[in-house]
């Protein structure tokens, strides 16, 4: 009892500058470390039939240290528009980023931007991928467009176009880290950093360092179940989609010639094996250089006071339905990997399958370092989530829409839909439709639904069965509510 009475008494001796001094101390660092095509599967603590080979001792560790999301999402499936949509906390059809040739407007203020006026130094480094230079860090340094995996060369801030520095005999995972590194022992300790590191791997061609190279000799990768998927009963327009492990690969993403004499299946079998160990070849560097940083954090004693966040532009078909790639809103792809490790804030080990966009970051850290979101943005912050509470009305569907209609590589239509805990339901409009008008040949409209509590490997498209009439309804209206709302009603 007396101990309760003394705790006013004290707070009345705390002076005002003091309070300040603290209140400042608690924006805390944050680093946001995005692969680029990382799937869930590919991570151990996601525990995926992948899980006898995919070594990831380091994101483990941060997921037994934070909390790990397995209903982290994408608003639309690839590169450019992801990084667009996490910066701005907008719908590529609000930030203007709708496919791979699109460019951030150099004009418009993001997150970067809001965190320097908060007091955060900034700085940007690995992957970009945006189109113009960054803006609204203090630091940056990035790849041209893809990047490459050896030698990489990345061009720093101040300099030209042709500028680049060129980093021989050297890893790009490696590169990005060491790059990460520098610029944190010479920031300004005085205040917090926001550090985004992104890698360019695990993305196409998939080149492992050569430390790496024979990680997987003679081991055999597990196959996921739908890896001979005939498309039966799904849309049309996503049996023609060329993503196919095998039959679309071309001679560079295995290094080696594609046989001919192998019949469809057979193919299918022997290219998964290769792709498989070089993509997870990849990982493991990504792995080991997330365990350089954070044994940095621990060396300068800032692990306490710093937000650590592991997630992908995008998850990744890794032999599920036969493919690899991205773009469509089935859930390898769709999904992503979201570790967040918040010392003293984030209860170590948790699981949580609130659902999460790429959209919700920015407000999330604005929230973080004490501000509130920008009226602009279309997502909301999850910090309430990290700290073990989920808000009341938190979103139970989501809205998602990928722009780009076959595309000449891949043959993706365009498509858009809601997913709900249970159901995924996508519309595939059969047209072309950004801001710049249709150019492209319209298909017939064609629907798929669901129901992945029975059929969670989604192979089973019950759109037209008539048990599944009264969903089929019930989403439609969800699907029409949630295109009002965020404003995407073309
Ligand atoms: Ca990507």
């Amino acid at each position: 009892m007396i101990r309760w009475l003394l705790i006013p008494c004290l707070c009345a001796l705390v002076i005002p500058s003091a309070l300040h001094a603290q209140a400042k101390k608690r924006q805390p660092n944050i680093i946001f470390i995005m692969a680029d095509d990382h799937a869930n599967a590919a991570i151990g603590a996601y525990k995926s039939w992948l899980g006898p080979v995919v070594k990831t001792p380091n994101l483990d560790k941060l997921a037994r240290q934070g909390i790990r999301f397995t209903n982290s999402m994408v608003t639309n499936s690839i590169c450019t528009p992801s990084r667009a949509a996490i910066l701005t906390g907008q719908y590529s059809h609000k930030n203007g980023v709708y496919t791979l040739a699109d460019q951030l407007d150099k004009n418009r203020q993001h997150l970067a931007h809001f965190l320097r006026q908060l007091g955060y130094q900034t700085a940007m480094i690995g992957k970009w991928h945006l189109g113009i230079d960054p803006t609204g860090f203090d630091y940056w340094n990035i790849l041209p467009g893809q990047g490459v995996y050896i030698n990489p060369r990345l061009r720093a801030m101040g300099m030209t176009k042709k500028g680049l520095k060129e980093y021989k005999g050297q890893y790009s995972t490696d590169v990005i880290t060491d790059l990460s590194l520098e610029w944190l022992k010479k920031r300004d300790k005085k205040k917090p950093f926001m550090l985004f590191c992104h890698f360019k791997a695990p993305h196409r061609p998939w080149d492992p360092a050569p430390r790496f190279k024979d990680l997987y000799k003679g081991v055999m990768i597990p196959e996921p179940e739908t890896l001979q998927d005939d498309y039966k009963g799904r849309a049309k327009q996503v049996g023609n989609i060329k993503m196919r492990i095998g039959q679309d690969f071309s001679k560079r993403d295995l290094q080696m010639d594609i046989p001919k004499d192998k019949s469809a299946e057979e193919l299918r079998k022997w290219a998964y094996q290769h792709y498989l160990k070089r993509y997870l070849s990849c990982i493991a560097a990504v792995d080991e250089n997330v365990g350089r940083l954070m044994a940095y954090l621990d060396a300068e004693g800032l692990t306490e006071d710093t937000i650590v966040i592991y997630t992908s532009d995008q998850g990744f078909f890794l032999g599920e339905h036969g493919w690899y790639d991205k773009r469509l809103m089935y859930e390898p792809c769709l999904t992503t990997p979201l570790i967040i490790r918040w010392p003293g804030q984030t209860k170590p080990g948790t699981v949580n399958d609130d659902m999460i966009l790429n959209i919700d970051h920015a407000p999330t850290f604005l929230d973080i370092a004490g501000a509130a979101a920008k009226k602009e943005m279309q997502g909301k912050s999850y910090k309430s989530i990290l700290q073990g509470k989920t808000p009341p009305g938190w979103r139970q569907s989501i809205y998602y829409r990928y722009w780009m209609h076959l595309d000449g590589s891949h043959n993706v239509p365009a498509h858009y839909g809601v997913r709900t805990r249970r159901h995924t339901l996508i519309h595939y409009y059969g047209k072309h439709l950004d801001m710049k008008g249709a150019r492209k040949m319209n298909l017939m409209p064609e629907w798929e639904l669901f129901d992945r509590q029975k059929d969670p490997r989604q192979i089973r498209n019950v759109y037209a069965d008539p048990t599944y009439a009264a969903t089929v309804r019930e989403l439609r209206v969800e699907l029409d509510r949630l295109r009002r709302e965020f404003g995407d009603e073309r």
